[in-house]
């Protein structure tokens, strides 16, 4: 999870347009329209004229159904491929919906995000964009900037951040990668239900796809030593996910 406790609260999300971020899946043809609600994915979107492309080559993407739901106060500075090294795992150490979880981040003010969340079910929701820094991983210990290779901090606004002591001071991570929030509870759910590993199974093929490279993938409790996430039942499905980018080691 997050700095703070999540508060389920009952806000309604800030949401903005999209800021350049490629977009495909359930929204591909309309990039250029944030999607407000869990139900605009299912229209058909065949009939949108077709959009004006980017001046960059874009990728081929993996068809995936990803919800957009984009909160401007989450996007910290431009992220390029070129920063783009892990993809962080994390647990939200709470139930409910994805859209629950940006609810209580927009309540908490503290601007603290992950660029996607998996349900239960499989669902993905997006409220960061893929080229702009969220600020999902928080503080690390002092010397993971140096040990990941995540020094240059300069691109990130640092808005909201407030320091939890000497020992855990780099915060460069931040700059360097995605976050996916998975919903769960460590230690008490049983489990992650396969529609929620298969969810994620694809969202990392996706990810690696827009990026046009293999990010290195941890959990957020090896940038910050003592933190939660991932939970003890993610541990197999993380060595799977290392080594074939699977959580089945397909
Ligand atoms: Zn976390």
């Amino acid at each position: 999870m997050l700095g703070a406790a999540l508060a389920l609260g009952l806000v309604g999300c800030g949401a903005t347009a999209p800021l350049g971020d490629a977009v495909q899946g359930a929204a591909d043809e309309r990039p250029q329209e944030p999607i407000l609600d869990d139900a605009a994915t299912d229209a058909p979107a065949a009939e949108e004229p077709e959009e004006e492309q980017p001046e960059e080559t874009e990728p081929e993407l993996p068809e995936i159904a990803i919800e957009q739901n984009f909160v401007e106060e989450f996007s910290h500075g431009p992220k390029t491929a070129e920063f783009q090294k892990y993809i962080v795992l994390h647990d939200t150490e709470g139930g409910g919906t994805p859209y629950n979880v940006i609810d209580g981040w927009v309540s908490d003010g503290n601007h603290i995000a992950s660029h996607f969340i998996i349900g239960k079910d499989g669902q993905i929701v997006q409220c960061v964009p893929m080229d702009q820094i969220a600020h999902h991983a928080g503080f690390g210990d002092a010397g993971h900037n140096d040990y990941y290779g995540t020094t240059d901090e300069s691109r990130d606004d640092k808005l909201g951040t407030t320091p939890i002591g000497d020992w855990a001071p780099d915060y460069g991570m931040n700059s360097y990668s995605i976050g996916i929030e998975m919903i769960h509870q460590g230690s008490t759910d049983e489990d992650y239900p396969e529609a929620q590993l298969e969810a994620l199974d694809a969202l990392i093929a996706y990810i690696d796809a827009y990026f046009g490279s293999e990010s290195q993938i941890i959990d957020h409790k090896a940038w910050r030593s003592g933190n939660s996430d991932t939970s003890p039942e993610f541990a197999g499905y993380l060595a799977n996910y290392q080594a074939t980018r699977t959580h089945d080691g397909r």
